[in-house]
């Protein structure tokens, strides 16, 4: 069997950065710093690799939608070069950028594996090394076909997965769903937890469109008014992130009203817990009001995940009450309809 051959898209984050004086910023000598640290590609046990910088290296503090549909492209002009892709991205919006992907890339029936650093690779202590080196592996001996995230000795699904912890090593979790391998002193996989080779669908990119989606989290103290401005269109989609299992003001005059008009005028409002872990749930009565004023419940959704699936489906040239009956369906693992609780 012939060496496999992975495309390694760098798009920026810490794990290419050097120091300057106003402290870390991404770097385009990235190649000079891997050939000096990694093994020769196809050597070692490591696949063939290739990197490939993408054209807007940044902190992925600075991404926006159109970085993801940029680097989905960027894939999709690779897809028959390599056997499955590593993309090196900067830790804060990491989890963004894989939900992006994962319902971008239509058909994949290759690994792309995000993957980043907590500490840069020419810092003494960098983490970027195993990153890399595990990534690198695991796209060539595991080549599962999902966009997915590698971080800390876990591979995860990537629209499962959300940022954790800035200070600590282990930076990534995916609450809702089990890691798909554990990279050990062996690799480790869950079985029946990756999706499925694609049928006869072709591989290609979805469409985007420019929408405006919102994130509102409910605090206590936020009143009408308030609610009335931030809720000022255009807007088209809105992820409201509610306490506990889907809870909010409810019987604050006026709140729920201005909710239900906002729906009824054709913004699609998706609701997610405020909570690292649990679902939302028509337990209690506040929560079961949101339904009524067209609030669609978003089971267990990460926040990144309900964002980016209200883009994907907003340029998908549904209308907003198509859109409301697809986001508790999953698309790609990205949630656990109600009778399949994970
Ligand atoms: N600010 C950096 C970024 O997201 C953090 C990191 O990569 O860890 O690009």
């Amino acid at each position: 069997m012939s060496t496999p051959r992975i495309g390694l898209l760098y798009a920026g984050g810490t794990l290419g950065m050097v120091r300057s004086p106003a402290g870390y910023v991404p770097d385009r000598g990235l190649q000079q710093a891997l050939a000096r640290r990694l093994p020769e590609p196809g050597t070692d046990g490591l696949p063939h690799w290739t990197l490939i910088e993408t054209e807007r290296l940044i902190d992925s503090a600075e991404a926006q939608p159109g970085d993801w549909q940029a680097l989905a492209a960027t894939v999709a002009k690779h897809y028959d070069a390599f056997d499955g892709f590593i993309v090196i991205h900067g830790t804060d919006t990491m989890a963004y950028t894989a939900s992006a992907l994962s319902f971008a890339l239509r058909g994949l029936r290759k690994p792309v594996i995000f993957t980043g650093s907590q500490i840069p690779l020419c810092e003494p202590r960098s983490d970027a090394l195993n990153q890399l080196t595990g990534a690198l592996q695991l796209a060539a001996t595991h080549p599962l076909p999902e966009v997915m995230l590698f971080f800390a000795g876990r591979l995860m699904r990537g629209n499962r997965s959300t940022k954790v912890a800035s200070d600590d090593l282990d930076a990534f979790d995916t609450p809702h769903f089990p890691p798909l391998a554990r990279v050990g002193i062996q690799v480790e996989t869950g079985p029946g937890l990756a999706l499925p080779m694609p049928g006869a669908e072709a591989f290609e990119i979805a469409p985007a469109a420019h929408a405006e989606v919102a994130v509102l989290r409910l605090w206590p103290g936020l009143g009408v008014e308030r609610l009335r401005r931030f809720l000022a269109p255009p807007l088209h989609g809105l992820v409201l992130q509610t306490y506990g299992a889907g809870n909010g003001p409810v019987s604050m005059p006026g709140f729920l009203d201005l909710l239900t008009q906002v729906s009824a005028q054709g913004t699609v409002i998706v609701n997610v817990s405020q909570c690292l872990r649990g679902r939302i749930s028509a337990a209690y009565a506040t929560g079961t009001a949101w339904a009524q004023a067209g609030v669609v419940g978003g089971l267990d959704l990460t926040l990144e995940a309900a964002v980016t699936k209200l883009h994907h489906l907003l340029a998908s040239g549904l209308d907003p009450e198509q859109i409301r009956q697809q986001i508790p369906r999953p698309w790609c693992g990205e949630c656990s309809p109600a009778a399949d609780p994970v």
